[in-house]
């Protein structure tokens, strides 16, 4: 899960990361109220990268500049992603631009500490054309990073004296956040020399997924659709798409194979959804209601192989509640017949090829518009 920058930066401060002075704001008046000295930068908050060249940050000198600034950011959508928060922080001189991160590097089954004395700009552009200006150290997991390796890395980049110490207190800074909250990605871009000292100017923080519930006190998961959120909370595996068919099967593979047969005979999925080996009556309710209440939705196709998961019990959340749309079912494995019966009793007829049960899908989601 992403971390807005403000989120990310809230972390840093903790763990004695020097950051700039700073307030959150969601109305453009509210500009003015923020104690801050100027000149200020107003910083679009989205999970999106590049904010800057796509405009998402400026500089104000003036309250009345800033506010007009932050209406104009306020006002947009960057890569898809509408601003609903900005970012105010104090303008830092910046003298020179330089690069941190800690990050997974799979191939090598561990974390990588990257640092570069070329910042501020793209890290995979000077990886590519400049790869010598680019230091790394691989963490050894059972080892650990120690202010050492920070030291040691500090110095390849140039920095002695109390600026090395400085870089070594942030980039270990950086780790034991890594470290502690489970983070696949803790980057700093630019880390900045302001008035002689190291700053850094942006933050994105990356939580693993896997991990977030060791860790009670994260933010809401902004990445998550309402729908998204809804499902995840009743612990059903949903992704919304754009298409009109909404899906529901068992088994990540299974649903992964339904989206494409629907796609294969020209139609498009609402959703994934996985109600998950062993689904109960109600388990299958729920996710009933959460791909139904998605807007646009022209029919339903339900596709499920009963293994742990027993036809009767999806069968008996299907009979209790119909939807609206149009559905097809089909159902197949343990518990068939029952399962089979219960529809039947109900009115609905289940197939058991999944062929034809995802084409009678895709006609009917066509003839309901
Ligand atoms: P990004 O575009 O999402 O990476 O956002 P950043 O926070 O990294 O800002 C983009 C660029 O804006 C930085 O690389 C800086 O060059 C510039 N910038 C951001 N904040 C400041 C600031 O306080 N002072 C100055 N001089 N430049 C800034
Ligand atoms: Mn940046």
């Amino acid at each position: 899960m992403k971390l807005h920058e403000y989120q990310a930066k809230e972390i840093f401060a903790a763990y004695g990361i020097p950051i700039q002075k700073g307030a959150v704001v969601e109305r453009p008046e509210q500009v003015e109220d923020v104690a801050l000295a100027y000149p200020v930068v107003l910083k679009a908050q989205v999970l999106v990268g590049g904010r800057g060249k796509a405009g998402g940050i400026k500089v104000a000198r003036t309250p009345d500049e800033a506010r007009e600034r932050a209406a104009q950011i306020l006002g947009m959508t960057i890569k898809g992603e509408a601003v609903r928060r900005l970012l105010v922080v104090e303008a830092a001189e910046i003298g020179a631009e330089y690069y941190l991160a800690f990050t997974v590097d799979r191939a090598a089954r561990r974390l990588v500490a990257i640092a570069s004395a070329a910042g501020g700009v793209d890290i995979e552009d000077v990886a590519r054309t400049t790869p010598e200006k680019i230091v790394k150290h691989h963490v050894d997991p059972t080892a650990g990073f120690h202010p050492y390796n920070a030291r040691e890395m500090g110095r390849a980049l140039g920095f002695g004296g109390k600026h090395l110490l400085q870089f070594a207190a942030i980039a270990h800074g950086l780790w034991r956040i890594c470290a502690e909250m489970d983070a696949e990605l803790a980057e700093i871009n630019p880390l900045a020399k302001v008035d002689d000292s190291l700053l850094a100017i942006d933050a994105k923080l990356i939580i693993d997924d896997n991990a977030t519930f060791r860790h009670e006190g994260l933010p809401r998961n902004e990445e998550l659709t309402e729908l998204e959120a809804a499902a995840q909370s009743q612990d059903l595996s949903y992704v919304e798409l754009d298409g009109d068919v909404a899906i529901i099967g068992n088994g990540a593979g299974l649903v992964m194979s339904t989206l494409d047969m629907i796609a294969h005979f020209g139609g498009r999925p609402a959703n994934f959804l996985d109600v998950g080996g062993g689904a109960t009556t109600e388990n299958m309710s729920q996710a009933m209601s959460i791909v139904l209440r998605k807007s646009g939705v022209r029919a339903l196709f339900v596709n499920i192989f009963g293994g742990i998961t027993r036809c009767d019990d999806i069968a008996r959340a299907i009979a209790a509640q119909p939807p609206a749309v149009p559905m097809v079912v089909r159902l197949t494995g343990t518990n068939e017949e029952e399962g089979r019966m219960i529809l039947q009793a109900a009115g609905i007829h289940a197939l058991t090829d999944p062929e034809s049960a995802a084409q009678e899908a895709v006609r009917l989601a066509a003839g309901a518009q």
